[in-house]
């Protein structure tokens, strides 16, 4: 486990946080390299979690401190996945979810206008910042499970480009295994 980042990494995360006029300190360095290695939608805790197993001892406060300031200044985005967990992702272009009733997985949805708000209500006189769309049904591998008359025991944590699944079946014992994919 390495306690320090890469020289040419750490100057771009640098980089990052000053472009958005943010101090760039450790910790906030530290929060955005889990959230950009991620690849998808983490949880806070999630964030703290990821830091410890590299350990990185940062208080839960100082977490979430950075993460409300990395928000705030537009670097991380709070993934609109409806009730429920806030997912982080690192700000990229402007997208939308599509969330699986079945094993709660989170996928990255493309926005067809690709900037805010892609939709305008019919609402005269209005000043609209954003409108967000939440798919919800079952994702793709869900639905080839079903056709393959698989049995679903699949418990989702967290996804986007990379999906946290737990497959009961697969490792064939009831307690919690995570894959990453
Ligand atoms: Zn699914
Ligand atoms: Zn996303």
């Amino acid at each position: 486990m390495s306690h320090n980042l890469p020289e040419e990494r750490m100057s771009q995360l640098v980089a990052r946080l000053r472009r958005a006029g943010l101090r760039a300190t450790r910790p906030r360095i530290l929060v955005l390299d889990v959230l950009d290695r991620a690849g998808g939608h983490l949880a806070a805790d999630e964030v703290l979690a990821r830091l410890r197993a590299r350990g990185f001892r940062l208080s839960r406060a100082t977490v979430y401190n950075v993460i409300h300031s990395l928000v705030s200044s537009g670097l991380v985005m709070i993934a609109d996945t409806g009730p429920g967990r806030m997912l982080l992702e690192p700000a990229r272009v402007w997208h939308h979810h599509f969330v699986c009733r079945e094993c709660g997985s989170v996928i990255d949805v493309p926005c067809v206008v690709g900037a805010k708000p892609c939709l305008q209500p019919d609402l005269p006189g209005a000043e609209v910042d954003e409108a967000q769309v939440i798919w919800r049904g079952r994702c793709p591998r869900c639905v080839m499970r079903s056709a393959t008359g698989g049995g679903s025991h699949a418990e989702t944590i967290s996804s986007g480009a990379s999906t946290t699944v737990i497959d009961r079946r697969a490792f064939g014992r009831p307690g919690p295994m995570a894959e990453r994919h």
